[in-house]
């Protein structure tokens, strides 16, 4: 059984993702071919938002927007203490300070009430200038961006969404991405719209920011790319990533539903054995990871040690909170303690999840899982 089975997805759609690479090796236009703006187009049309500047990855993403608003020395950046390195990491590279922020026990998304905590402690305590909330659409689901826009909003600050997971994702008929004032996704191959390698895109409705980032994703041009006005990076979606994330677009959607009918049979079938994901009223999830909590770290290892006996891969997001990482000492304000972080980083697994997964493979696992707890 795989954890996320690219090679499935591959096999079923093989025809249409083989001839958009090869439309793309026959007219030899790799670097910014026709296939970059075209996905461009139809990603902002999908999102709903008017821009989309596709980049290098998604950690260079989140670094072009911090560029595009300027954060630098002096500034804090707000971010959730459980997500992946990259969500942090940018804010030291621009000279600014990270301020690590607890999550929800539910939906392991930012908690509006540690968030308020951090910036009123921020303003209180430092000498440091709240400028921005990273929120992270964590393993799939949408963060609560009423409550995060409410408090963007009373202390002026822009909010920056990372939904390196969470694309496809929805809140009503609103799909992730649309939620910051800049949004970020990742083409990462494991992420719900995969490319074959790295990628990434900035999405917003500001004609302003959109002219920066475009500017600073190529070596900050100005006219063209020998015309250069500011400083920036060379983070350009090559044209073969653009032709093969075109040709997945097609079926996302149809991923999208069928990861919803796994999430939920998973569901069926465990929730009185461990904790099983909530996702909120309204809410539709992307499903990057399918996350379940056990009782303790020890309880943790040793399930994960029995279903690999089964053949079945598990994977721990995420282990270490961002505020223990060492990268980030020397950085850190500790503002608010994250005691429901620490918590979920001992207890959390997820399982094998992705729209190829069948009944059977679904059943074993559930299986293995509800066994250790008889
Ligand atoms: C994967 C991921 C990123 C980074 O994306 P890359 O394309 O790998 O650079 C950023 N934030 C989150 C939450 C992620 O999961």
């Amino acid at each position: 059984m795989e954890f996320r089975d690219l090679k499935k997805q591959y096999q079923m759609h093989r025809q249409e993702i083989d001839n958009a690479i090869k439309t793309v090796v026959n007219e030899a236009h790799f670097i910014s071919g026709p296939q970059v703006t075209q996905l461009e187009e139809k990603l902002a049309a999908y999102v709903g938002v008017k821009h989309c500047i596709a980049c290098a990855n998604g950690t260079d993403a989140l670094q072009l927007t911090l560029m595009a608003w300027g954060i630098a020395a002096g500034d804090a950046v707000f971010v959730p203490d459980f997500t992946f390195f990259s969500s942090g990491e940018v804010v030291p590279l621009v000279g600014a300070s990270p301020v690590f922020v607890d999550i929800d026990a539910d939906t392991y998304n930012i908690s509006p009430e540690s968030l308020e905590r951090a910036i009123e402690y921020v303003i209180q305590n430092t000498d440091l200038k709240p400028r921005v909330i990273v929120a992270v659409d964590l393993f799939g689901q949408p963060a609560d961006y009423e409550k995060i826009r409410r408090i963007a909003d009373k202390y002026d600050l822009l909010v920056l969404e990372d939904a390196a997971q969470g694309f496809g994702g929805r809140v009503g008929e609103r799909r992730a991405c649309s939620f910051g004032d800049i949004s970020i996704t990742s083409f990462f191959p494991a992420k719900p719209l995969g490319c074959y390698g790295d990628g990434g895109a900035v999405f917003t409705d500001s004609d302003e920011w959109a002219d920066l980032l475009r500017s600073l994703h190529v070596h900050g041009k100005g006219g063209d790319k020998y015309d250069n006005i500011r400083i920036g990076l060379n983070s350009r979606l090559d044209t073969l990533q653009a032709a093969v994330l075109l040709a997945k677009l097609d079926f996302l959607e149809e991923e999208l539903v069928r990861c919803d009918q796994i999430a939920a049979e998973y569901t069926r079938q465990l929730a009185g054995a461990v904790k099983v994901p909530v996702i909120r009223e309204g809410m539709r999830s992307a499903w990057a990871q399918y996350t379940i909590c056990l009782e303790s770290t020890k309880e943790r290892e040793y399930l994960m040690a029995f279903l690999k006996e089964a053949g079945i891969p598990t994977a721990v997001y995420y282990k270490k909170p961002m505020h223990l990482q060492q990268a980030f000492a020397g950085h850190l304000i500790e503002a608010v303690p994250c005691v429901q972080t620490e918590d979920i980083c001992g207890r959390c697994v997820s399982l094998p999840m992705h729209p190829y997964l069948e009944e059977e493979q679904i059943e074993a696992v559930c299986k293995q899982v509800t066994r250790l707890r008889k």
